[in-house]
């Protein structure tokens, strides 16, 4: 049988690994990896030595069926190709540190023996989770259903870290639902999300990145402005509650407090830290420390 392991690795902390990711990869015939290079500090770490191939976001048509194609092979017994692998997977890593171990590989096909490891990593955290690797595993399970039913094909899960559940692990917010929103989009759907977000009652968790996060604050401050006005638009047109305009803009300041913002930065880095407040607040936090706008970021918005 073939296996298929889509791993989940370290977001900062490259101890954060399992015990069951790490044995994984030591006895993969191959890694996929977002960026080799990225992975490689991670398997030297673990003194790791397999061969890695490139597998990301821009990746053509033609590596996914390369992949597909290994797989849809490996369930036949003969290897035409010479196998580069010790016949025993856990024998020492360091006999296995042939000069075609340490290769990055371009192409597979010319490289690998029998296939019956593939492990499918990130550069951080879980794969799938905005970062390449669903459209792939959703690939294999169409094109190779037969083999999954027969049995000849598995597709595994390997959990572990992911910056999603860090963050909400440690932000104290409401979180028994949530709505997880990736990156944002940059323009188009952008503002009438944040108003979106805003609104809900549910909590709300999204990526930044350091060039965005400023601007994102700042638009969340906008979006409760937005919502502040509209609400004292309707209660001063007197809406059925006739109050007065001093007890709309009241109403308007109790919505505007309802939402808290929690910032989590460099999770289980050295620099870690998790700012919450009130949009103003935080955004006035980020304005007085620079310093801080770097690294990586989730931002959560719950209701208080
Ligand atoms: N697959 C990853 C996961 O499972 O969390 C997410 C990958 S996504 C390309 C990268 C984004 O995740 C970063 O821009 C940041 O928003 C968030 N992120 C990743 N590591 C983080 C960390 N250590 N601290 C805070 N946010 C992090």
């Amino acid at each position: 049988m073939t296996t298929f392991s889509v791993v989940a690795t370290p977001i900062g902390n490259l101890e954060d690994i399992t015990l069951r990711a790490l044995s994984v990869l030591r006895v993969a015939d191959l890694v996929l990896c977002e960026d080799t290079r990225v992975t490689r500090k991670l398997l030297d770490r673990h003194d790791i030595h397999v061969k890695t191939m490139s597998y990301h976001a821009r990746s053509k048509l033609s590596r996914t069926e390369e992949i597909i194609g290994i797989l849809r092979d490996s369930k036949t017994e003969d290897s035409t190709i010479e196998q580069s692998r010790d016949s025993n997977p856990h024998a020492g890593n360091k006999d296995r540190e042939t000069s075609s171990f340490r290769a990055d590989m371009n192409s597979v096909g010319k490289c690998i023996g029998r296939v019956e490891n593939i492990a499918l990593v990130s550069d951080a955290g879980t794969p799938g989770i905005s970062d390449p690797g669903s459209e792939l595993v959703g690939r294999i399970r169409s094109e190779l259903k037969t083999e999954i039913e027969n049995g000849q094909l598995k597709i595994e899960a390997i959990p572990g870290p992911s910056a999603l559940a860090a963050a909400l692990s440690i932000a104290g917010v409401p979180c028994a639902d949530f709505t997880f929103l990736g990156f944002l989009p940059h323009k188009k759907g952008r503002q009438t999300l944040f108003r979106e977000i805003a609104e809900s009652d549910r909590t709300m968790i999204f990526y930044e990145s350091p060039h965005r996060i400023m601007k994102t604050l700042e638009a969340m401050k906008e979006g409760t402005i937005e919502i502040l006005k509209d609400l004292k638009i309707e209660q001063l047109n007197g809406g059925a509650t006739k109050q007065s305009d001093d007890s709309a803009i009241e109403q308007a300041n109790g919505s505007k407090s309802r939402k808290k913002i929690t910032v989590c930065r460099e999770l289980t880095k050295i620099f870690e830290e998790v700012v919450s407040g009130t949009a103003d607040e935080v955004l006035y936090y980020f304005t007085l420390h620079p310093d801080k706008v770097r690294g990586e970021f989730v931002v959560i918005v719950s209701v208080k």
